[in-house]
């Protein structure tokens, strides 16, 4: 029977022990932190939990407008330790599902952690375990080891998190009350989603962008209008403007920027993107490729240089999201239980900005269109002009459809709209099954849905071809 050992129990090597334990391998997880990794207890469902709590707030915003009286947003109060005790609840809840599900698949679990020792018995690898609880050391020998370690929050040299004032995301919900004025530096993905969810629940945020707007790796349009309802909001965003160091400064802090500029604020948020967990792996001594960023090499079955050495998410750096780290560790698994297995496709992941509104984006970019990289047609229909949008008085957002010049085979799209994570689908559908604007254009939608505004850029397209 092949023994398997996992170091790190996130969705990369959960999803994996599970799909080894289906093929009956003797599989084992060593997690330092509990089931379900940093993705559980920490970055993802704690973020999206608190988002959650910031939608309750939102609802309450312009009520007055349906026809209803709520007091409206000032009438609203948000008590920060249920909200935080809420996040950590489900957090610590959805762990012990992981625990359990791996439990009874016949995973054995280890608290502790673990590095690579030495490669002594042939094809054997041996690893070192520290178990948590302060047991002695021991070895364990495996035909096949899976790192999928993860990452942490990648730090500035001059804005040490003290936990109270400067924070990491990691550490805001052990705050005993909300920021007043909350300064996020950084506009990537994780600050603008924290930025948009503290401006919902009232509280005042400074967005320091190092770029000339947010969230510089997403579509453009799809930035600039979710930037257009941040500031129409009344967050203040500093483009073009880098944290040198972010201190203390009496009862608050200050962000002292590289052009000199002080920002005061009340507490700062460093989200600043994350460093792979790979140092102290033994990965070098080993032999095991390291990218300069720390990233473990892989091919798109999730090898190592080493035989039987494998790895998966976000330690690998391929696409940091828990849905790919879930694929590349049951890949892992598949291709080295001799499994049929085909590589790592990232042309169907379908990516979301948890913001208000939301950025849900799958396929071929407009940068792919723009640098001529993919050929390809497309419309961009503003949400305005949705019968359903103006029910709900939605006025920002749009869906962009990218196809093919001749075939008109969908190749991408990009919506931005409340829970655009769940319209996002039928493009992700469309593309996995190479169908046609024609065909989306057939599709009956429901009347009036924000999704009929898919089917309509696809009639656009059907059009524009014909035409
Ligand atoms: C704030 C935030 C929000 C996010 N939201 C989303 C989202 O909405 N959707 C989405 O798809 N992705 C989201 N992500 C990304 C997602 O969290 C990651 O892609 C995912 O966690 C990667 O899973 P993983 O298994 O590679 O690592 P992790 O979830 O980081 O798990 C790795 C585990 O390994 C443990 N470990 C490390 N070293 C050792 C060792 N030597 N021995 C034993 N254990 C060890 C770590 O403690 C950790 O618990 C978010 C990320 C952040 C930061």
């Amino acid at each position: 029977m092949s023994r398997i050992v996992i170091i790190g129990g996130g969705p990369a090597g959960y999803e994996a022990a599970l799909v080894a334990a289906q093929l009956d391998a003797d599989v084992t997880v060593i997690e330092s932190e509990g089931a379900g990794g940093a993705c559980v207890l920490h970055d993802c469902v704690p973020s999206k939990t608190f988002i959650a709590s910031s939608d309750v707030v939102t609802a309450y915003r312009d009520t007055e407008e349906f026809g209803v009286n709520s007091g409206g947003l000032s009438a609203v109060r948000v008590d920060a330790g249920a909200v935080h005790r809420r996040v950590k609840r489900l957090a610590q809840a959805q762990s012990m599902d992981i625990q359990a599900k791996l439990i009874k698949a016949g995973v054995t679990v280890i608290a502790g952690t673990a590095r690579l020792g030495e490669d002594t018995l042939g094809h054997t690898h041996r690893l070192m375990v520290n178990p948590a609880g302060g047991d002695a050391p021991y070895t364990i020998d495996a035909s096949t080891i899976l790192i999928a370690t993860g990452a942490t929050p990648r730090l500035l040299p001059d804005a040490q998190p003290d936990g109270e004032r400067i924070l990491t995301w990691r550490q805001i919900y052990d705050l005993p009350e909300l920021p007043e004025h909350l300064i996020v530096v950084g506009s990537g993905v994780t600050g603008a989603e924290f930025a948009s969810a503290y401006l919902a629940m009232g509280i005042g945020v400074t967005l320091v962008s190092s770029r000339d707007r947010v969230m510089p790796h997403e579509d453009a349009d799809a930035a600039m209008a979710i930037e257009q309802v941040f500031r129409a909001r009344g967050m203040t965003i500093l483009a073009n403007a880098r944290a040198a160091v972010v201190r203390r400064a009496g009862d608050g802090v200050e962000v002292e920027l590289t052009d000199g500029q002080i920002v005061p604020g009340s507490h700062a948020l460093i989200a600043v993107g994350s460093v792979p967990n790979t140092s102290g792996l033994g990965l070098s001594e080993y032999g095991v490729s390291v990218a300069a960023s720390g990233h473990v090499t892989v091919d798109r079955v999730s090898r190592t240089n080493v035989p039987g050495i494998y790895a998966a998410g976000d330690c690998t750096g391929v696409l940091p999201l828990a849905s790919v780290a879930a694929m590349q560790g049951r890949i892992a698994m598949w291709h080295s239980l001799g499994e049929a297995v085909a590589p790592l496709r990232l042309r169907t992941v379908a990516a979301n900005v948890f913001t208000d509104p939301e950025l849900a984006t799958v396929g071929t970019s407009q940068s792919d269109v723009d640098s001529g990289k993919v050929p390809a047609r497309q419309v961009m229909l503003p949400l305005a002009g949705n019968a359903r949008a103006k029910m709900a008085g939605l006025r920002d957002g749009f869906v962009k459809l990218f196809c093919r010049p001749a075939s008109g085979l969908v190749v991408g799209g990009v919506i931005v709209a409340p829970k655009a994570s769940e319209l996002i689908l039928p493009i992700s559908l469309a593309i996995e099954n190479h169908l046609t604007v024609d065909q989306v254009a057939h599709t009956i939608t429901i009347y009036p849905s924000l999704s009929g505004s898919v089917a309509e850029a696809a009639r656009q397209l059907m059009l524009h071809e014909t035409g």
